[in-house]
């Protein structure tokens, strides 16, 4: 039998146990950085199965270290957080919490991203790893990390130390449930995830009388004309053939038709897939703003304030190859690719920071009868997908498919027993 096979023989006796874990962190969800209990279970988890764990890093984190021998050291991501959604499954362990998120609002709390599932899945695997510590050298480092949700949760543990608190991993592993059908692992060399930033402009005017326009300096017309010529930066800034979004999604200004305002306020979304890119589109927000702002005469320079930004997610190919051919040998037809995603994730920043390389892969999650005739009437569009109050993850595959992915993967990089 191959190390794989023998040490995923002991997922039989593991199931009920982390089904039941699994169902308990589900009804228990909680906000980005407000995750205690569930890095409290988290933690008594991994301690269970023997490894050193250090918790409270950049607030709610946790990592176990599962030290066995000389070999390679692999880092292995979940997230601890949870959505403001209403679940509305008809789970009978479905999620009824309610929570105060950080604007002090009252909202319902849900796992519909399925972080609840990826915890579950890695503590799974750790379990298996540990006891099977004679099919492997090595060091295995399973990492909890708060606050994906809103993207500052993987840099804020980078922040507090991360790296001086735990051994340096060769390789940086992660998993998220995608649109795919349940029990599947599909992989993607190369760029997969978008960078995101979401920025608050505001450009100043001198405000009056909307009679007297000769005595203001209209910050409505600054606008209006930025907007214009921000569409401007994908069409003739970025080559043909990239993808590059720039959205501006919220435009406030003024009160009343005869009251010209003092300033003008834009939101805006952009993404890309190429780091040049990327910088290019900031640095051509602020010029476009910015010279706007001047052709007007406005008196004061404008304000950038960027609210929210995720890194790039680009998997190193080798170690997607690396990855993708441990699936291939166990998944066999059930390990397949997967398109680039529109979505961002902010895991990059961990292995970014120690400089090493990383894959992350998807598990998918609709049924695949339900999948299949979604496929065949061109309406994938149409499925249940994350962020959704009706997201709910069949149990099963999808933890064993989790945890079985985690073991493939840590496997291809970590010694055999005795080397
Ligand atoms: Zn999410
Ligand atoms: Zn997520």
């Amino acid at each position: 039998m191959s190390t794989v096979t023998d040490i995923l023989a002991g997922y039989a006796a593991l199931q009920a146990g982390q089904e039941a874990f699994y169902k308990d962190l589900h009804q228990h969800p909680e906000l980005s950085h407000q995750e205690h209990r569930t890095a409290g279970r988290v933690a008594g988890k991994l301690r269970e199965y023997g490894c050193t764990v250090q918790t409270g890093i950049g607030g709610t984190g946790v990592v176990g270290v599962l030290a066995n021998g000389p070999g390679p050291t692999v880092l292995l991501r979940a997230e601890l957080d949870a959505l403001p959604v209403r679940e509305d499954t008809g789970a009978d362990y479905a999620s009824t919490a309610t929570a105060k998120d950080a604007q002090g609002q009252d909202v319902p709390v849900a796992h519909a991203c399925g972080h609840d599932m990826h915890m579950s899945c890695l503590l799974g695997m750790v379990k298996l790893m540990a006891d099977h510590r004679d099919r492997w050298s090595g060091t295995l480092l399973p990492l909890f990390q708060p606050a994906e949700e809103t993207g500052d949760g993987a840099q804020g543990m980078v922040d507090d130390g991360l790296f001086k608190r735990i051994p340096a991993p060769d390789v940086a592993l992660a998993q998220h449930l995608l649109s795919g059908v349940a029990g599947t692992v599909l992989t993607r060399p190369g760029p997969f995830m978008a960078t995101e930033d979401s920025i608050n402009v505001t450009v100043y005017g001198k405000g009056g009388h909307g009679a007297i326009p000769q005595h203001t300096i209209d910050p409505v017309v600054i606008a209006a004309m930025a907007i214009v010529r921000l569409q401007t930066i994908v069409s003739r800034e970025v080559a043909p053939g990239e993808i590059a979004v720039v959205t501006v999604g919220s435009v406030h200004a003024g009160t009343r038709s005869n009251l010209i305002p003092d300033h003008a306020r834009l939101q805006l979304n952009l993404r890309s897939y190429a780091e040049p890119t990327h910088q290019r589109m900031l640095a051509s927000v602020q010029r476009i703003v910015r010279a706007e702002s001047q052709a007007a005469g406005a008196p004061q320079d404008p304000d950038f304030d960027t609210v929210g930004s995720f890194p790039l997610t680009v998997n190193d190919h080798v170690t997607t190859d690396r990855a993708a051919a441990a699936f291939a040998a166990h998944f066999g037809d059930h390990a397949g690719e997967i398109a680039r995603q529109t979505v961002s994730e902010d895991f990059s920043n961990i292995p970014n920071a120690a400089g090493v390389p990383y894959t992350y892969w998807a598990l998918g999650f609709t049924e695949e009868k339900t999948y299949r005739a979604a496929e065949r009437a061109g309406r994938l569009q149409d499925l249940i997908s994350n962020h959704s109050p009706k997201f709910l993850p069949p149990l099963q595959p999808c933890l064993r498919t989790g945890t079985e992915a985690l073991v493939a993967a840590a496997l291809a990089w970590l010694a055999p027993a005795g080397s």
